[in-house]
C-alpha cells in the first residue's frame, strides 16, 4: 500500500496507556480524569434513552443542544452566534479540528502549526496533501514567536492552528497574542483553526482568550470545543465546532458523509444539563486545586516545573538530573517506578528533546499522592 501518512506510527497516547496497563503503572500520561463524572448527567442520558431518544438527530446536532451552546457562547464571550448556521455537534474536539482542516485544504496548501503540537494536527494536514509549516514555541515559556510567524507567511499559507489553553504545555494566549495574530492575518485570506477544548481549564485568574470574543477574527475561524474535557467524560467523544455560516457550510459537506450525526441520547442529556452554568463555571477552580496540590507534591522530587496557567497538564524538566532521552525516561518510569507520563518530544515532528515530560493532574488526590510516592522511591 502506498501510505498517505508514511511517517506516522501509533499515537503516543495509546502507546503510553498500553504500557501503563502492561506494567500496572499509574497513568498520568494520556489526559483523562480518573474520578466520576456527574451522576445527574448520566441519569439524563438514561432518561433520554428510556424516553425513546435513540434515533438519528439532525446531522448538524440536536437543534435544542445547538441553541444551548449558542446561549453559552453569548454569555461567556458576548457573541450572538446563529445556532442553525454556525454550530455543528461533532464526535469530539479532534474530529472537529480534522473536519475543519479537511473542509478548507487543497493539496500544496501550507498550514502554520506550533510545536510542541497536539499529535493529530500535522497528520490531519498531511493526509489532505497540505504542508505543515512548523514553528517552535519559545522554550521554556512556550510563547508564540510572532515575528517568526510573520516571516513564515507565503502566498500558499491557508491556515494557522492556535490552541489555548495549550496541549501539551498548558500555556495560554494573552490579549497581546490576539493583537499579534490580528495584525498578521489582516488583509489576507488565512483561516484560523482555534482548538479551545480546555476553555474552562484556565487558572490564576486569567480569562480565556476565545476567538469567539473577537468578531473580526471569528469571521475566518473554525473554533473547536469538547464536552468530554468539560464534563469529565472523554470517552463520550462529543464536542462541537463554531464557525461563520460560509465556513460551516463547507464543514458540513465533509461532516455529513463522515459521521453524519452524533450519539443522540447524549445530545438530549447535554441540552438539559447545559442549562446550568455552575458545572462549567466551577471547573477552573476545581482543577486549579488539583494542579496546586500536584505542584506541591512534585516539589519533593528532583523535577523542575515549567509553570503554566491552563489545561490539565503540567510539564516538568528533568534536565537537572538526567540527560536520558525523554522517551527512554518515560518508558523507564513506567516500567521501573510504575508512573506513566508523556515524553514531550512526541509533539515535535523531528523529535526535539528538551528533557521534558507531560503529567496529567486530572486525578483523585490519592492517585497523585501515590504517583509522587512512587517517583520518590
Ligand atoms: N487529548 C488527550 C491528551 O492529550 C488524548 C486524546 C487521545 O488519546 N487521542 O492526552
Amino acid at each position: 500500500i502506498h501510505s498517505k501518512l508514511p511517517d506516522v506510527g501509533t499515537t503516543i497516547f495509546t502507546v503510553m496507556s498500553q504500557m501503563a496497563v502492561e506494567y500496572n503503572a499509574i497513568n498520568l500520561g494520556q489526559g483523562f480524569p480518573d474520578f466520576m463524572m456527574s451522576e445527574e448527567l448520566i441519569a439524563l442520558v438514561n432518561k433520554a434513552m428510556t424516553d425513546g431518544g435513540n434515533q438519528y438527530v439532525h446531522m448538524n446536532g440536536l437543534p435544542l443542544l445547538r441553541e444551548r451552546i449558542a446561549e453559552k457562547v453569548e454569555q461567556l464571550y458576548h457573541n450572538p452566534i446563529h445556532a442553525n448556521d454556525c454550530i455543528t455537534v461533532t464526535p469530539g474536539g479532534t474530529y472537529a479540528i480534522y473536519t475543519s482542516l479537511t473542509s478548507i485544504l487543497q493539496a500544496g496548501d501550507e498550514v502554520i502549526v506550533f510545536e510542541p503540537a497536539y499529535d493529530s494536527y500535522i497528520p490531519n494536514i498531511e493526509v489532505n496533501g497540505a504542508i505543515a509549516v512548523r514553528i517552535s514555541l519559545q522554550f521554556p515559556s512556550y510563547n508564540i514567536p510572532w515575528h517568526r510567524v510573520k516571516a513564515s507567511i507565503t502566498a500558499k499559507t491557508k491556515a494557522i492552528i492556535i490552541n489555548s489553553p495549550h496541549n501539551p504545555t498548558g500555556a495560554v494566549l494573552h490579549e497581546s497574542d490576539i493583537v499579534a495574530l490580528r495584525e498578521i492575518v489582516a488583509g489576507t485570506n488565512i483561516f484560523i483553526i482555534s482548538d479551545e477544548v480546555y476553555e474552562h481549564l484556565i487558572f490564576d485568574g486569567i480569562a480565556h482568550q476565545s476567538i469567539l470574543r473577537y468578531p473580526d477574527l471569528m469571521e475566518r475561524s473554525f473554533v473547536c470545543f469538547s464536552f468530554g474535557k468539560t464534563y469529565h467524560c472523554t470517552g463520550w467523544k462529543i464536542g462541537y465546532c463554531v464557525a461563520p455560516a460560509p465556513l460551516m457550510k463547507e464543514f458540513r459537506k465533509v461532516h455529513q458523509f463522515n459521521c453524519f450525526s452524533c450519539h443522540s441520547p447524549v445530545q438530549y442529556a447535554l441540552a438539559t444539563y447545559l442549562q446550568q452554568p455552575t458545572p462549567y463555571l466551577s471547573l477552573g477552580g476545581f482543577m486549579q486545586q488539583k494542579r496546586d496540590y500536584f505542584r506541591s507534591l512534585m516539589q519533593q522530587t528532583p523535577f523542575t516545573l515549567i509553570p503554566s496557567h491552563g489545561s490539565y497538564f503540567e510539564c516538568y524538566s528533568y534536565a537537572g538530573f538526567s540527560d536520558e532521552p525523554d522517551k527512554a525516561l518515560a518508558t523507564r518510569l513506567t516500567k521501573e517506578k510504575g508512573v506513566a507520563t508523556i515524553p514531550m518530544s512526541s509533539f515535535y515532528k523531528e523529535g526535539t528533546d528538551n528533557k521534558v515530560l507531560r503529567f496529567c493532574f486530572a486525578k483523585q488526590a490519592t492517585t497523585l499522592e501515590k504517583a509522587v510516592e512512587r517517583l520518590l522511591q
